[in-house]
This record gives structure tokens, C-alpha cells and sequence, in this order.
């Protein structure tokens, strides 16, 4: 009798959780191209994560040149093999091993969008701040030299308030990195174009 009943509440357990995996799949519009974890090959995380409840978005630029000739793909399937493993920065920092990609959103150079950490959970940062309660979107490019694409610049046009909406996250909450911590990301490029998406998300709450 016992067992039925643990069987039961496994299974109710199991349909929640698929349900808000198909929720997160959902809020992506259906005209942006979406590329799963699944579709992308990518491994589970490494380490434990923080579950959170997400009231912010915060945008942030790879830092590194766009890559037009590169599929998402392999770009997602890099990230996720640096983002896993101690690695040395740039600056001559060390990086620890992270559970997985820090960010949950990956916008490419094409527009297209690859799923990183799962949504549920708080991602991961080389800065000082707690990533916990922000929904993280990170934008393929160096915006201190580079310029958005016109396909960058549409996704997160229709991505941003759409999460925004999904999310409940009000329009003063979409910020960036810079807002948080002490660093150039997500570029000054990239950074004027915030006000613009943040008169989105107030557009569609009146
Ligand atoms: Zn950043």
C-alpha cells in the first residue's frame, strides 16, 4: 500500500517537473530559433545548484568576438566544456569548475537562442555578486568594440519582454552586469540599448 502511494507521488513529482521544463521551452517566441539542451548534446552538470526564484534579468556579452562561421551548437557545446572545468582567466584569475554554463539564455551572433543552466536555477559568475533571483541572458559579442546584428538586436526585442511577461519581472529589473558588480560586461554597445527593452516590458504591462 505504502508503495502504490510512493509510486503515485513519484510520478506526480515526475510531472511536475516536465511540465516546467515545458514551460521554460514555451516562453521562448516561436519565431526565434531555439536550440535545447537536448538538441545541442549537452552534458548534466557537474556539481550541485541553488534552486531560486527568479526577479531580475540581467544581460551580459561573452566578451569574446562574434563567431558568424561557427554553429550555435558547437558554440553552446565550448561553452559548457570551459564553464565546467577550473580554467585561467584572462586577467590571471583562476575560474573554478562550475555546475554547468553560468548563464540560462545564450543569444547568438544569428539570433538564434541556446538553452544553458536550467532556468530553475541560479547561475554562476566570476564577479562579485550573487547571480541567485536573476534570469541571466548573455549576447555573443565584444559590445565595448562590436555592434549588436539586426538579428540580435530582433531576438531580444521579442525574448526579453516575453520573459519578462512569463517571469512577472517587472521593467526596472531588467539591468545588466554592470549594474551589479564591478566589470565592462555587457559592453557599452550593448548597455545603451536597455532602456529600449525595458520601455518594451513597461509597453506591454499597461
Ligand atoms: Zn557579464
Amino acid at each position: 500500500m505504502q508503495i502504490r502511494i510512493l509510486l503515485i507521488v513519484a510520478a506526480m513529482a515526475g510531472l511536475l517537473i516536465s511540465c516546467q521544463r515545458m514551460a521554460s521551452k514555451k516562453v521562448i517566441p516561436a519565431s526565434i530559433t531555439y536550440l535545447t539542451r537536448e538538441a545541442w548534446g549537452a552534458n548534466p552538470p557537474v556539481l550541485p545548484m541553488r534552486s531560486h526564484t527568479l526577479t531580475r534579468l540581467t544581460i551580459h556579452h561573452t566578451a569574446t568576438r562574434q563567431l558568424p562561421e561557427k554553429t550555435l551548437g558547437d558554440k553552446m557545446r565550448s561553452l559548457q566544456k570551459f564553464s565546467q572545468a577550473e580554467s585561467l582567466l584572462a586577467d590571471g584569475r583562476m575560474k573554478p569548475a562550475w555546475a554547468d554554463i553560468p548563464y540560462h539564455l545564450y543569444v547568438d551572433v544569428n539570433g538564434e537562442v541556446g538553452q544553458g543552466r536550467d532556468i530553475m536555477y541560479a547561475g554562476d559568475s566570476n564577479t562579485a555578486y550573487d547571480p541567485a533571483g536573476h534570469l541571466l541572458v548573455v549576447v555573443e559579442g565584444n559590445f565595448e568594440e562590436e555592434e549588436l546584428t539586426q538579428k540580435q538586436m530582433k531576438t531580444l526585442h521579442l525574448l526579453v519582454p516575453a520573459l519578462a511577461k512569463r517571469y512577472k519581472i517587472p521593467a526596472d529589473s531588467i539591468a545588466t552586469h554592470k549594474d551589479y558588480a564591478q566589470t565592462a560586461c555587457p559592453g557599452k554597445k550593448l548597455y545603451t540599448e536597455v532602456g529600449q527593452l525595458q520601455q518594451l516590458v513597461r509597453k506591454q504591462a499597461d
